[in-house]
């Protein structure tokens, strides 16, 4: 463990010089502090100089006191075996992430993942509404004087217990809150879609590659162990080669006074809300990227809800293998979150529900010894938004590129553009060619993983 002179010698990148004497006063006094402290400097304070004094796995072990504990299993050998038992970093190590916009996400899902991350805290709250944020701090144990306002938000740069920020607000002002987090030092996961348009999305990039700083985007499917089954079988042909995919997410959206519903703060209706997820999940699937699109969207004329945003987009993408898919999205209809990939051997796969937030299942079917054998089962839920902050804070931790960056939430604005333009212009339309497997994909989960 690194004593607390080293630190002195190490300031955190666009933090200033982060002296002993800030460590002890910011922590309280004594020797408790310094001992924690010290864990939380030699695990990030190296990681954000960005490079070369990143900690090994082998420093980030040697920093942690939660060694695993064993149990003995209750049931037989015969049944499923029984999961590690999680190892969290001590509180004082993990990695402090600041909640950006206590809306329906933050409260519902997010600050309850925080309960099952093993690497990260929730170290500050940024609201518009200082009440809910007060009420909502003194829930989960955040101190008042790391509550921020969308006013005075940059302050945040001197917080030394925030390294992420999580951006949770309307699509419109993602690109703002990103930008301003990495002029304030602070790593950045964006909740998806990225922002309202590719151009946005660019700059978002550019933003946190000047400041050195770490930005991903929230596809909390990518990290979910269901939809990680789906990728596998279909990268190792489990049922033979994917030749189709069909994936629907729908909802029946209500209120028309909503932000989701609102052009500017959306940038778009069903397609880059929940239509995404298809998309998204498709290209995860394959590991490839469409080179052709079409798209048709309809809005039902004189609803209130669709007077600014579209209600259902129908699209189609081309991939370079071969393998087509049919995507349906749409606000006007019942919740409906699935996909089915249909392979060449016999069988198909896919999840239902596939999206959603809890419950997901494996769905499919399979010709054995000529009977159709039906597959309902899951590998067992674990809480999607916790693997995914887990993930974000684990790439701070070992300086690694997070698996869905920038690059990945860049690629779909791309990709939905093209849809868009085909709607309007009746064609398919065609888009580069990109020959490289997960071409906008960084570090695989499996990789960043400590424990
Ligand atoms: P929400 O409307 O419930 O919350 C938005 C928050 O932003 C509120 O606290 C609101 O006060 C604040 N805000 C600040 N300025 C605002 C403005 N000008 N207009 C409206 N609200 C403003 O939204 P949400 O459902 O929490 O969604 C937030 C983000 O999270 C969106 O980007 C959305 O796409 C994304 N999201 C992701 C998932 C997922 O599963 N990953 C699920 C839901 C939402």
């Amino acid at each position: 463990m690194k004593d607390l002179n080293s630190v002195t010698n190490s300031p955190m990148e666009g933090e200033g010089e982060y002296t002993r004497r800030d460590f002890l006063t910011h922590a309280g006094k004594g020797i408790l502090a310094a001992t924690v402290l010290s864990g939380i400097a030699s695990c990030t304070a190296d990681a954000q100089q960005g490079g070369s004094k990143s900690p090994t796995d082998k420093d980030i072990h040697a920093n942690s006191v939660t060694e695993p504990i064993e149990l003995k299993p209750l049931e037989d050998k015969t049944e499923k075996p029984q999961e590690p038992l999680p190892a969290p970093l001590e509180p004082g190590k993990r990695v402090g992430f600041a909640l950006v916009g206590l809306g329906n996400l933050t409260l519902a899902e997010l600050l309850p993942a925080f309960s099952n991350c093993q690497y990260a805290k929730v170290a500050a709250l940024v609201s518009g509404n200082p009440d809910k944020a007060k009420k909502v701090a003194r829930q989960y144990g955040v101190p008042e004087k790391s509550i921020y306002s969308y006013q005075n938000f940059d302050t945040i740069k001197n917080n030394p217990d925030v390294q992420v920020v999580y951006i949770v607000l309307p699509n419109s002002m993602h690109e703002e809150y990103t930008i301003r987090s990495a002029k304030a030092g602070k790593h950045v996961l964006c909740e998806k879609p990225m922002s309202t348009n590719s151009q946005s999305a660019q700059r978002m990039i550019e933003a946190c590659e000047q400041a050195g700083k770490k930005l991903m985007i929230a596809y909390r499917i990518q990290y979910e162990p269901n939809n990680k089954k789906a990728k596998e079988w279909t990268r190792n042909e489990k049922m033979g080669k994917v030749r189709v995919i069909d994936a629907t997410n729908t909802q029946n959206q209500g209120d028309p006074g909503q932000w989701r519903l609102k052009k500017a703060l959306a940038g778009g209706g069903s397609l880059p809300d929940i239509g995404i997820y298809c998309l998204n999940t498709i290209r995860y699937l394959l590991g490839e990227e469409p080179i052709q699109v079409t798209g048709t969207v309809f809005s039902t004329p004189n609803d209130p809800r669709f007077k600014e945003v579209e209600e259902t987009v129908l699209f189609q993408l081309q991939f370079p293998s071969g393998v087509l898919a049919h995507c349906t999205t749409s606000y006007g209809v019942h919740n409906s979150k699935w996909y089915r990939c249909y392979a060449d051997k016999g069988g198909y796969f896919g999840l239902d529900p596939a999206f959603a937030y809890h419950g997901l299942q494996m769905d499919g079917s399979q010709v054995q010894d000529e009977m159709e054998v039906k597959l309902k089962s899951s590998v067992g839920e674990k809480n999607q938004f916790a693997l995914e902050i887990d993930h974000m804070a684990q790439c701070v931790l070992q300086n690694k590129k997070p698996f869905t960056p920038g690059e990945e939430g860049l690629q779909d604005h791309i990709i939905m553009e093209a849809i868009y333009e085909s709607a309007k212009t009746g064609k398919p339309v065609k888009l580069k060619k990109i020959d490289k497997q997960d071409a906008f994909r960084g570090t695989p989960p499996e990789e960043v993983k400590l424990a």
